[in-house]
């Protein structure tokens, strides 16, 4: 069973978690001075990393927060978790993974 670390509640199995796209990705400050096509951008382009990906993961079925997490896509392993606000740390395994 894949344990995932949640960054209030400690390890608890993957089932309890539910995936909330990627990380990081700021909503304009005011999305009315965007035109069509850069407002469909940030609602619908996300990135398709191969390797390390920061992603928005919720305890659904434990505490109900959002948390980020690093998974490296081509393992599917998760390396990190940090609570949303706090800034992405640093991986060795980011070395060459072009994000
Ligand atoms: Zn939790």
């Amino acid at each position: 069973m894949l344990l995932i670390d949640c960054p209030y509640c400690g390890k608890r199995p993957e089932i309890e978690f539910t995936y909330g796209g990627q990380a990081h990705v700021a909503r304009p400050s005011d999305p009315g001075l965007l035109d069509d096509q850069s407002w469909a951008e940030y609602l619908y382009m996300r990135a398709n990393t191969k390797g390390v990906h920061a992603e928005r993961w919720r305890h659904a079925h434990g505490c109900a927060r959002f948390f980020n997490a690093l998974r490296d896509t081509t393992s599917d392993r998760i390396l990190a978790t940090y609570k949303t606000g706090e800034p992405r740390p640093q991986l060795a395994a980011d070395a060459g993974s072009g994000r």
